[in-house]
C-alpha cells in the first residue's frame, strides 16, 4: 500500500511546492511525442502552490524518456516532412516554423544581421524558417545525437551542428528558439537560467510550448515533463531570471507562444515572482479534464460498435483514440498531404476525398476544433462526429 507521501513530489516549476499525484491518470494508455502508442501507468501532478502542472521525473519516468528518444523517429507519419497546422477558416496546411517565423516578425525587429540558436533542432524545420525570413543571418542548431547532421548542415549560413550542452557552444546569440523542447527538460527552471549567458545584449528567446488548456490529449504524452500554462511558463521564465515580454495563446492554435528576455538588473526581492496559490482549482481542472478524455473514448466506442469506424488525425489524439478503441478502428483520415497513403498504426491514413460512403469518422480534437472540422467536411455520405463538448 502506498502512503500519501508517495503520492507527491517536489514541484519542477516553483520550487516551492509539492505536485499532488492525480490517481486516475495511471489507467490511461498514453501516446510518445512522436505519436507512437505508449502503454498506461504514467504519473501525472498538480503542484499545490503554483498549480503546475507535470510529472515525476523518478526512475520509472527516466527509463521511459531513454527508451522514447532511443527510437525516436521524428515526423514518421509525414516521412520527415514538419507537421502542419491548420488555417482555422480555410483549412489550408502552413509549416509550423513558418508560421511561427512569420508571427514572431511582426512583434520583434529582426535586424539584417545577427546570430540564432535553435535548441533542439532535429531536421532543421526551424533553421529552415528563419533562414528564409532572415537571410543573412547566421544559423546554429544543438541536437543530442548526429541523426540529422547532413539534412541541418546543408542549410544555407548553416554552421556545423552543435551536439554538446550550450554553454559548451562558443559565443552568444542574438535569438535562440526552443520549439517543442522545454516540455521536454527534466529541469526547467535550471535549463533556462543556463541559457541565459548565451543571449547577446539585447537579445530574446522564442519559446513554443504545447498548451494542454486547449488541447487535453497533450497531457497523455509520455515523455512531457511540464505542462505549462501562460502563468507557470512565465514564472518558470521568470524564477530563471527571464523578462516575459510576451506570451500568446493564438499564433499557432493549441500552443503557447513566448518572446521574453533578460530580466533588468534592479529586480529586487520585492518583485520575485509570485502566483496566487492555484493548486487546488488545477487539480480539480486536470480531474474534469481527465473525466472529459474518457467520455470521448466512450462517445467514439459507441459508434464503433457495429461498424468500423475511421479517426480524423494521426497525431496524438488519434494515436491515443486508437489505443483504447483499438479492433473498433479501421482507418484513419488525414488533410496533410505527407500522410495521405502511408499507414498508421497498421491501418490505412485515407484522405477526406477516398472515404466511401456511409463511412463515419470520428474527429478526436478539442471541441471547438472538432465542430468546424465535423462542419467543413461532412457530407450526406460520410459523417464526421465531434467529441461531447
Ligand atoms: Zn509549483
Amino acid at each position: 500500500m502506498q502512503t500519501s507521501a508517495t503520492n507527491t513530489f517536489p514541484c519542477s516549476i516553483c520550487g516551492l511546492g509539492m505536485a499532488v499525484e492525480i490517481p486516475a491518470f495511471r489507467a490511461f494508455h498514453r501516446v510518445t511525442s512522436d505519436c507512437r502508442p505508449w502503454p498506461s501507468g504514467g504519473r501525472l501532478g498538480v503542484c499545490n502552490d503554483c498549480g503546475g502542472v507535470q510529472k515525476p521525473a523518478d526512475a520509472v519516468f527516466l527509463r521511459e524518456i531513454d527508451d522514447i528518444y532511443s527510437t525516436y523517429a521524428i515526423y514518421h507519419q509525414g516521412k520527415g516532412a514538419e507537421q502542419a497546422v491548420f488555417e482555422q477558416g480555410s483549412g489550408l496546411p502552413v509549416s509550423r516554423s513558418s508560421r511561427l517565423m512569420e508571427t514572431f516578425r511582426s512583434h520583434w525587429d529582426i535586424s539584417k544581421m545577427g546570430r540564432m540558436l535553435d535548441v533542439g533542432c532535429g531536421n532543421g524545420a526551424m533553421l529552415r524558417a528563419f533562414g528564409h525570413v532572415a537571410p543573412a543571418w547566421t544559423l546554429a542548431g544543438t541536437e543530442l545525437n548526429d541523426k540529422y547532421r547532413r539534412e541541418v548542415e546543408a542549410i544555407p549560413q548553416t554552421e556545423p551542428l552543435h551536439v554538446c550542452p550550450v554553454d559548451r557552444i562558443l559565443g552568444t546569440f542574438n535569438v535562440i528558439t526552443m520549439v517543442h523542447v522545454l516540455e521536454h527538460i527534466i529541469h526547467p527552471v535550471e535549463f533556462l537560467a543556463s541559457l541565459l549567458p548565451k543571449l547577446s545584449h539585447g537579445g530574446v528567446v522564442l519559446i513554443e510550448v504545447p498548451h494542454y488548456l486547449e488541447n487535453p490529449f497533450e497531457l497523455l504524452i509520455a515523455d512531457h515533463r511540464s505542462h505549462f500554462t501562460a502563468a507557470t511558463l512565465s514564472l518558470a521564465l521568470q524564477k530563471a531570471g527571464y523578462e516575459v515580454v510576451i506570451v500568446a495563446t493564438d499564433w499557432i492554435a493549441k500552443e503557447l507562444s513566448v518572446i521574453a528576455r533578460v530580466a533588468p538588473d534592479d529586480r529586487n526581492a520585492a518583485s520575485e515572482p509570485t502566483v496566487a496559490a492555484a493548486g487546488k482549482s488545477v487539480q480539480r481542472e486536470i480531474e474534469g479534464t481527465l473525466d472529459w478524455l474518457n467520455l470521448a473514448v466512450e462517445a467514439a466506442r459507441d459508434l464503433s460498435r457495429g461498424t468500423r469506424i475511421g479517426l480524423f488525425g494521426t497525431s496524438i489524439a488519434g494515436t491515443w483514440l486508437c489505443s483504447e478503441i483499438a479492433d473498433g478502428v479501421g482507418f484513419f483520415v488525414d488533410e496533410d498531404s505527407n500522410r495521405i497513403g502511408a499507414t498508421h498504426m497498421n491501418r490505412p491514413v485515407l484522405s477526406p476525398q477516398q472515404l466511401p460512403p456511409n463511412t463515419t469518422v470520428f474527429v478526436g480534437l478539442p471541441p471547438a476544433i472538432a465542430a468546424g472540422v465535423c462542419q467543413r467536411l461532412g457530407t450526406q455520405d460520410v459523417k464526421y462526429c465531434p467529441p461531447p463538448a
